[in-house]
């Protein structure tokens, strides 16, 4: 950070965050330092580095001077000693799981979660004998039920809110106060709140990750990934996981994550705008019989949202009275919204979770998750909100 604005608020973090290291050039933007490797003077300075005597880089996998950035800014903006970037935003779930749990233990987890991280936890976890213990939507913000899931072998709760695809919002506190006490971590995706809306930390969480492929790049033109927590934390994940299986980021990548970064504020008090007229238009609509959006009153949760959000940010998902066959129908039909996975792009995103994202789940797992066959996800883009809803309207008249 320059000491220039030690005092000045969060929007001028963003922008401004952290000084570019390792540089002497008087450039406004950083260089990339698109290097695998680092020169040395002579063999004393090389050993000095690699015993960690003397500050350096040795190695782009282990450490590089861009990537330090974007970890430095991103601990900055969730309030956390340490970050690492990482190759995507499943390398980031796989990194913390993998470096703390070991075969034998088992892990807590909220069952509406990003459809690779189900498969992940599911399907993937068992072949190194870990076991994934789910809590249902109906106990996300119920102490009792979850609290008997936990024993001596848990080795992290988890949790994603706003989650993935239903909107469901989990009160980030009362998990953490869980994991206090019993002494394990609480991790929290925070992907779909952006670090500007929602602080797990503030909020009691020790873990951190985001997809940075979502809003913190924010232009839909790079996957990588994020883990934010303290210093121990951090370096146990990067010793035991991070530096030797390798899921780094390239300095192309973090280059791109900090440029996104500057205009995130912005973004998001946009897309937060536009979702909640999308969303009000939406619920009024006759065809329409249920729409999720955490900043909408009728939301079961929107008193936790509100508490901990700062606003509702860019996701809703949407029920056809018609069902799945007339969801299909709009999906075609749309001209401005696009058919893709992803979200938090400038560009707003339609996606069917049952045949999509979610596809991971099989169709007994979708229900218990509370995602209904046609359900729709939108990421409200940063188009004219009017433009948007007149899209949608024209789509929503195919059905008869
Ligand atoms: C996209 C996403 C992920 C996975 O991130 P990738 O960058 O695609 O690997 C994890 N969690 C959430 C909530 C996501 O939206």
């Amino acid at each position: 950070m320059s000491k220039h604005h030690t005092t000045a608020k969060e929007e001028t973090h963003i922008v401004h965050g952290v000084s570019s290291c390792h540089t002497t050039s008087m450039d406004l933007v950083p260089p990339i330092h698109m290097t695998s490797t680092f020169k040395f003077t002579d063999q004393p300075h090389a050993q000095a580095v690699f015993e960690g005597s003397q500050p350096g880089y040795l190695y782009s996998r282990i450490s590089n001077p861009t990537v330090d950035q974007l970890q430095t800014k991103m601990a900055l903006l969730e309030g956390t000693q340490d970050a690492i970037a990482t190759a995507s935003g499943m390398s980031a779930v796989a990194s913390v799981v993998m470096s703390l749990a070991r075969p034998g233990d088992n892990i807590v987890s909220c069952n509406t979660v990003y459809g690779g991280t189900f498969a992940l936890y599911h399907d993937h976890l068992a072949q190194f004998n870990i076991e994934t213990r789910f809590v249902y939507p109906r106990d996300y913000n119920n102490a009792d039920a979850i609290s008997p899931l936990i024993n001596k072998k848990t080795r992290l709760l988890y949790l994603e809110t706003p989650a993935n695809p239903t909107l469901d919002i989990v009160d980030i506190a009362l998990w953490a106060a869980l994991a206090d006490t019993h002494g394990i971590p609480l991790v929290v995706d925070n992907t779909f709140a952006s670090p500007w809306l929602q602080k797990p930390v503030a909020l009691g969480a020790e873990i951190v990750i985001h997809s940075a492929t979502k809003y913190l790049g924010g232009h839909g033109d790079i996957i990588g990934g994020i883990i934010a927590g303290d210093n121990s934390m951090i370096t146990t994940i990067k010793e035991s996981y991070v530096n030797h299986f390798g899921p780094c980021m390239s300095p192309f990548n973090a280059w791109l994550v900090l440029r996104g970064l500057k205009t995130l504020v912005v973004r998001m008090e946009r897309h937060c705008r536009s979702a909640m007229t999308i969303a009000q238009w939406l619920e009024t609509h006759p065809k329409i019989s249920r729409v999720y959006y955490p900043g909408l009153s009728s939301h079961a949760n929107h008193a936790i949202a509100a508490k901990q959000m700062k606003d509702f940010s860019g996701i809703m998902a949407f029920d056809i009275k018609g069902g799945i066959e007339d969801g299909k129908k709009v999906l075609n039909a749309v001209k401005l919204c696009t058919l893709a996975v992803s979200l938090g792009d400038c560009e707003t995103l339609i996606q069917h979770p049952a045949s999509m994202t979610h596809a991971t789940y099989a169709p007994e797992e979708l229900k218990k998750a509370g995602i209904s066959p046609g359900l729709i996800r939108l990421s409200v883009g940063l188009e004219h909100p009017d433009d948007i809803i007149a899209d949608l309207d024209q789509a929503l008249a195919m059905i008869s």
